[in-house]
């Protein structure tokens, strides 16, 4: 099983990040600039505006928690099958809740970082959610994949079987190959059935 992280299991890390230190401009999303690119360097250079160190960040993302009902989810499922988190966040970012998640396996993108500075960002690779899962498929695994928004479709279609968790309406539309759920004993009684 794989499965996406902020939407589905945790809080939208920059926008609960945003919230908790009062700096607005850290809630642009890629729905406000469509360049991953530019984004991601305009919020290292607002945290370094703010004088923000890795270690001061993660320890605002430590109060965050995960969302209700999210561990014993996990727990089930790690009790069933395998699984691997599969994110566009990054490591050093997921930490803290990883940790109150009680360290499931994580797949996602680096920050590069110095003297506890972040200076820049590493992407795994482009599609990195579908590439892994075309991986575990080419390793003879059956690969369900659950996630919430637009870059965990094609993650979605590239699984044997993929669904919807917590899905704005519009995703929900435009994808209604994958059957959508929003709350986690229906999401599991789903993949119980899959397994
Ligand atoms: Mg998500």
């Amino acid at each position: 099983m794989t499965l996406d992280l902020e939407g589905v299991l945790v809080p939208e890390i920059w926008i609960a990040f945003a919230e908790k230190t009062g700096i607005p401009e850290l809630k642009r999303t890629t729905r406000d600039e469509p360049d991953y690119d530019i984004l991601m360097r305009g919020r290292l250079k607002i945290l370094d505006e703010h004088g923000l160190k890795l270690s001061q960040i993660q320890e605002v993302i430590g109060t965050l928690k995960p969302l209700p009902g999210a561990k014993e989810f996990l727990d089930e499922i790690r009790s069933l099958t395998q699984l691997i988190i599969l994110s566009d966040t990054f490591e050093q970012f997921a930490k803290p809740l990883m940790r109150q998640l009680g360290w499931p396996t994580l797949f996602c993108h680096r920050l590069v970082v110095e003297n506890d500075r972040i200076v820049n960002y590493q992407l795994r690779q482009p599609n990195q959610k579908q590439k892994s899962v075309a991986a575990l498929r080419s390793l003879n695994y059956k690969v369900i994949a659950g996630g919430d928004s637009y870059n965990d479709t094609t993650m979605l279609l590239e699984a044997n079987k993929g669904f919807l968790f917590h899905a704005p309406d519009n995703v929900k539309r435009e994808f209604p190959q994958f059957q959508a759920f929003d709350d986690y004993p229906r999401l599991l009684d789903a993949i119980r059935r899959e397994l």
